[in-house]
């Protein structure tokens, strides 16, 4: 009898250690490294990976792992690489990190093919009354009618039937009321339907010379070196990443094409199908888990070529990847906001460099981290400076709100005669609109006018937003959920004012000021159910909808010729959050919303109604210009201003407690320790600040209290991560390069 082998296995748990089994004969054959294995762990079972075989037995005696369900390795050797380079870079748990590289079903003991589907019955709008006056003419004598119209629209326009009745407290006669009236139909549905299938535009047959040009010099660059591709909006740089990967998947090579989760439009996709067919798995949240599971098999079996999709993406089993593409790779939605907590755009770079594929990152508006890797050498920097059809960039207006007219019925709602003229102007000539607000709900806060209090969520510290459809106040962090109150409770006083605008109101005041426009608002609460942003904007691209408005959700990778004016209702909603990167974030989306006016033949303009004309990224953003951001915001990251990205690396130490005394002695001892070790074997490399509370003070009923701590050289925040996770201490979330600091 040969000796017991043992192999060393990484369980999905929050720990540091590694596991040693000892692999039975019947499976040797299967657990190699990569692979999965089912192995006892106290007195339950759970599914780990194999990280290495044949290791030295372990001084306890080892229990014996007890299945390998995989005929090959889930992971690659290279996938495995990865892993362990994320894990190492953001100083998270091996075996978290690797569950993070598979599909959910994967780590179910229970179940790995995934659950089953589920059929419910669910109600979804078939006709639309987007302007005021068909909404009055069709629900004159039905006002209840009209309030289940309204929540149903508020949902995006298709919800269960159960939620309907349950949570809203809608009457199911009053539905079938709506569907007699021809406006909506109930349907019974096992699989949720894919807006992807059928979708396919072919590409244009001829690139425009500057596209052709890039192609080539894409190409002729070194692979090894990542391409940063900033293209205006407008320039055509999808087609030219769909061309290099046409040109990688014709030599047998495969690839990967990120975009952020709401860019995943029916319009992205349709292109790269329109190349590349039934070659390419589209990875969208709204997979089912068995959708999911069929998608990376097809991936992982070689059947399918291309993988797009979000964030998680990058981990798709491509075989033989050539490249990867981060489109608009400034989004901070590349970020995920748990352990681990990996930013796709550096963890596709690192698995572009294990596997000899080429990465390539595209923006119109590239992060300032990315230009300064171009500055240093570490990226090399192609252009596209001019959009296709040498289309002028449309002329932005900027509207002082201080001293620009008003139009009086506005009354508080920030609506300049400008913005006005240029809407009506569009609308008169049946041409479409997009209005950008970055805040959803009614209004944003409530405020008794008696004695100043405003209602805050009891789990957060931020003030409850006002939602008129359905009506209630919410917090947008935890979704806590109460009625209006028609009372102040901290004094008693009868009224109640609101305060801040929010995309519920706009659209209110849109709808009034220009009766027969159809409107469509996109925003989370208009999204929240899985189709409804593509139903949305199909319905803009068809002509149904002459003014779309909306949230960020609405700044980016639009294409609709036929948008001649963009207005951004409030530009300074973001700028002056306590981040450092809340300018950053507000040249980025007012250049992007920007971008999506005068892409047709008509031209088109832009108004921004802001209070700072003469802010840095205002005036950037009004010059389309990511250079004279840059120019002026770099400094004041630099010394002798406190330095920040990109000049020097990040890490967020976040210590979180139900007890507000917890929370900033346990953050107390993390500066400690980080003032310890940079006095000692750090030799000052750091500089530690804080410990401090967060902007956001608590959440969900912790507080929250944040260390920062930063270095000039990479490798010493990598020493500090790892530092950290071998200490085992919970309580404190460790965020390197993090994309938020509230
Ligand atoms: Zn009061
Ligand atoms: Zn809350």
């Amino acid at each position: 009898m040969s000796p017991p082998r043992y192999a060393e296995i990484a369980l999905p748990l929050p720990v540091t250690r590694s596991y040693t089994y000892e692999i039975p004969a019947e499976l040797s054959a299967r657990a190699v490294p990569g692979a999965r294995v089912v192995v006892p762990l106290g007195r339950r079972r759970a599914v780990g990976l194999v990280t290495a075989v044949d290791v030295a037995p372990p001084d306890v005696p080892a229990r014996a792992a007890l299945a390998a369900p995989d005929d090959q390795p889930a992971l690659t050797p290279a996938l495995v690489d990865l892993g362990r380079w994320i894990s190492d870079y953001y100083g998270a748990p091996l075996g978290l990190t690797l569950r993070a590289l598979l599909p959910g079903p994967f780590w179910s003991v229970a179940k790995p093919a995934g659950p089953a589907e589920g059929r419910e019955r669910i109600v979804s709008l078939v006709r639309r009354l987007p302007s005021l006056t068909e909404r009055e003419e069709a629900f004159r004598r039905a006002p209840r009618r009209r309030a289940a119209y309204e929540a149903l629209e508020a949902l995006g326009g298709t919800a269960p039937l159960r939620h309907l009745v349950d949570r809203l407290g809608l009457s199911a006669a009053v539905l079938d009321g709506l569907a007699g009236q021809g406006l909506a139909e109930v349907s019974v549905v096992a699989h949720p339907r894919d807006p992807f299938a059928g979708t396919s535009v072919p590409p244009p047959p001829v690139m425009t010379p500057a596209q052709a040009d890039l192609v080539q010099a894409l190409l002729a660059a070194p692979a090894a070196t990542p391409a940063v591709i900033h293209g205006v909006t407008g320039s055509g740089k999808t087609l030219v990443y769909l061309e290099l990967l046409r040109r990688l998947v014709d030599a047998g090579r495969g690839a990967i094409v990120l975009v952020p989760e709401i860019a995943l439009t029916p319009q992205t996709v349709a292109r790269v199908r329109g190349v590349f067919g039934d070659r390419v798995a589209v990875l969208h949240s709204g997979l089912s888990d068995g959708e999911r599971l069929d998608a990376w098999r097809t991936l992982r079996r070689g059947d399918r070529v291309v993988a797009v999709g979000p964030r998680s993406a990058v981990f798709a089993p491509v075989n033989d990847l050539g490249a990867i593409v981060v489109d608009e790779e400034h989004e901070p939605s590349y970020k995920q906001g748990s352990t681990p907590r990996y930013h796709a755009r550096d963890v596709a770079r690192a698995r572009a460099r294990i596997e000899g594929a080429r990465l390539i990152l595209g923006s119109a508006t590239p992060s300032l981290e990315t230009l300064h890797a171009v500055e240093t050498g570490a990226a090399r920097l192609f252009e596209l400076p001019e959009r296709v059809g040498a289309r002028p960039l449309p002329p932005v207006a900027v509207v002082d709100l201080r001293s620009a007219e008003r139009v009086p019925e506005a009354r508080a709602i920030p609506w300049t005669t400008a913005l006005d003229d240029a809407v009506s102007g569009a609308l008169g000539r049946r041409e479409q609109v997009i209005l950008l607000l970055n805040r959803r709900g009614f209004a944003t806060y409530l405020q008794c006018p008696q004695c100043g209090a405003v209602t805050e969520c009891p789990h957060c510290a931020i003030a409850l937003t006002v939602h008129r459809t359905p009506r209630a106040l919410r917090c947008h962090y935890c979704n806590h959920e109460r009625p209006i109150p028609e009372t102040c409770a901290a004094c008693g006083h009868a009224t109640q004012r609101q305060g801040g605008l929010g995309t519920q109101q706009l659209e209110h005041f849109i709808g009034l000021r220009f009766p027969a426009a159809r409107i469509a608002r996109m925003d989370l609460d208009t999204t929240s159910t899985k189709w409804a942003h593509h139903e949305i904007l199909g319905r803009f691209a068809k002509g149904e909808v002459d003014l779309l408005l909306g949230t960020q959700m609405i700044a980016k990778g639009l294409d609709f010729p036929n948008v001649t004016v963009v207005g951004v209702v409030d530009a300074d909603t973001g700028l002056h959050l306590p981040d450092f990167r809340a300018a950053e974030r507000t040249f980025q989306l007012v250049a992007q919303v920007a971008g999506r006016a005068g892409r047709g033949e008509r031209g088109g303009q832009v108004v921004v109604q802001t209070r700072h004309p003469d802010h840095h990224a205002i005036r950037a953003a009004a010059a389309h210009s990511v250079r004279a951001f840059a120019t002026a915001e770099l400094p004041l990251r630099t010394a002798p201003q406190p330095a920040y990205p990109p000049t020097v690396g990040l890490v967020r130490f976040v210590a979180s407690a139900r007890e507000a005394d917890r929370a900033a002695a346990l953050a107390d001892r993390v500066a400690g320790w980080l003032r310890r070790a940079n006095a000692g074997t750090l030799a000052g490399a750091l500089t530690v600040l804080g410990p401090a509370p967060c902007p956001l003070a608590r959440l969900e009923g912790r507080w929250r209290w944040h260390v920062l701590a930063k270095a000039a050289e990479a490798r010493v925040l990598g020493r500090v991560v790892r530092a950290w996770r071998a200490t085992g201490r919970s309580g404190v979330t460790v965020d390197r390069d993090p994309v938020s600091l509230l």
